[in-house]
């Protein structure tokens, strides 16, 4: 199948976030299965070209409408990583892709609605007729409308568009310029069932605009996709939702198996798998040192996190002293964007200073992520919300074990070793409810209890989390059959 991925981040050239890295697994798995797959993604000056193979001007002048001009643009083609990938360079004094980073501008709206037009433009100028263009959050929610409303009239009718929903908290939301400015006629647009926003008539929902045009949407796990058509975490989207859930459907997203093995990890002190796991002990006492920690007998429990109001900052803090005032170690990996959070942490810092059993590293560290991974025993991931959530696969791969709050993807992936209808070999860690100290508690005591009264046991739950297959494999092949019920 022939495939085109759109969307704003690709791990490594260009990553924020998740999306990075959901793309960027799922295009080499896709790949990797035998299809055809490229990616578009706008040329950002931030891009890391060190991870671009053979980047080389591929098209030249080809030219979009932006408002009352029209808009000339380049197209580079590299490969990152073995995906081929193509970059929409604009040539003019906007500027879109020239900041220094890729979102956080004011006219994030208008960038990405010109990129979604100059995607179209360029597949239809280079006669490219995939069979699915599969494109990613609002960013690019206006492909699919374009495709439909301007794009299939002029030759673009073999493509059909699967949208992947990662996070309901960023929608697009804009006035309807957004519209004006790439050809579109807001008037026809701006129903209620099609782009006007839930919240407010004057504005334009672009990510509504893609549930509603596009022929397939996905979301980042099952439960997800649950929450969104049946609670508040559809986040004002619940009708539209509920209108086309014929066409939804939650696929949890997988891990860079190659990039997460314990097995070959080069940034960690001692490698290890399910059959040498004693070799978790190197890199704990590793660990220990290098952050100035004690050497004692007691569970090492972590936090490998945004510190974000999603992922539960207030739990987090609790996690903190509750695991201390428990008997064991804590380390915390958190990067703070919003300054009122950064200072949170910051007081938890001073508060903790000097302890012989508490770290916290308030900043983004992916090398320090490999080792605490290694090394610790507990993961604590005490979410308000969470789409998918990769760390607790990850830590799950590395034979830590979860303790997660009962939301979102953590449902799909955590199963709880004493409240779960699993068989024994499948459950793997520990769940919680109520989003209160209570709550956590009520899990996090138990992981500690089990380290401390029942080690065989815990050691169960390593291995079988160790053992669970959390790779793109299945994922892939799952997006692999939606696009083949949509496929022209
Ligand atoms: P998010 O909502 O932030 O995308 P996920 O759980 O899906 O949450 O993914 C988080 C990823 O980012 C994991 O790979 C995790 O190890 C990594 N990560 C989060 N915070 C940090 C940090 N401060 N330093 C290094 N890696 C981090």
């Amino acid at each position: 199948m022939y495939i085109t991925v759109v969307g704003a981040e690709c791990a490594p050239v260009a990553k924020v976030g998740g999306l990075g890295d959901v793309i960027h697994g799922l295009c080499r798995e896709l790949a990797k299965q035998g299809n055809q797959v490229e990616v578009v993604l706008p040329k950002y000056d931030c891009l890391h070209l060190d991870s671009v193979q053979d980047l080389h001007l591929a098209h030249e002048g080809l030219r979009v409408p932006f408002y009352e001009q029209l808009l000339p643009f380049n197209v580079e083609s590299g490969y990152v990583d073995g995906i081929h990938c193509f970059f929409i360079d604009p040539q003019s004094d906007h500027e879109f892709f020239r900041r220094g980073r890729i979102y956080g501008e004011v006219d994030d709206p208008g960038r990405f609605a010109f990129f979604s037009r100059a995607v179209l433009e360029f597949l239809l100028k280079t006669d490219r007729q995939p069979d699915i263009i599969h494109c990613h959050d609002w960013q690019t929610a206006l492909v699919p409308v374009l495709r439909w409303e301007i794009y299939e009239a002029l030759g673009l009718t073999h493509p059909r568009v699967c949208h992947t929903l990662h996070n309901l908290a960023h929608q697009g939301v804009a006035g309807d310029y957004v519209l004006r400015a790439v050809g579109l006629d807001p008037t026809r647009l701006m129903t209620s069932d099609r782009l006007l926003d839930w919240g407010n008539p004057r504005s334009v929902n672009l990510l509504k605009g893609a549930i509603v045009y596009a022929s397939f949407v996905t979301t980042v796990s099952p439960r997800y996709a649950w929450e969104i058509l049946h609670t508040d975490q559809g986040m004002g989207l619940q009708a539209t939702l509920q209108s086309h859930r014929h066409k939804l459907l939650g696929v949890i997203n997988g891990i860079d198996v190659d990039a997460w093995n314990p097995m070959t990890d080069p940034r960690i002190a001692q490698t290890y798998g399910p059959e040498s796991l004693p070799g978790k002990a190197r890199n704990k006492w590793e660990l220990r040192r290098k952050l100035g920690l004690d050497d004692a007998t007691k569970p090492l429990v972590s936090i490998v996190s945004r510190l974000a109001r999603q992922k539960g900052v207030d739990l987090m803090r609790h996690a903190v002293h509750y695991a201390l005032g428990s008997g064991c170690q804590m380390v915390l990996l958190g990067s703070a964007l919003e300054p009122w959070i950064d200072e949170l942490f910051r007081d938890l810092e001073r508060e903790t200073d000097g302890s012989a059993d508490c770290h916290l590293e308030l900043g983004y560290d992916e090398e320090l992520s490999h080792q605490i991974y290694a090394a610790a025993d507990i993961l604590v991931v005490p979410s308000v919300y969470e789409p998918c959530g990769l760390s607790q696969m990850i830590a799950m791969r590395y034979g830590v074990v979860p303790v997660a709050r009962r939301v979102g993807g953590l449902v799909d992936s955590v199963f709880d070793a004493n409240y779960s209808d699993k068989a024994f070999e499948e459950v793997n860690g520990f769940l919680f409810d109520d989003l209160s100290c209570e709550g956590l508690e009520s899990a996090l005591g138990r992981a500690i209890r089990l380290w401390f009264k029942y080690p065989e046991y815990f050691r169960q739950l390593r291995l079988n989390g160790m053992q669970m297959d959390n790779s793109w494999s299945g994922p892939a092949g799952q997006y692999l059959s939606i696009f083949e019920s949509i496929k022209a």
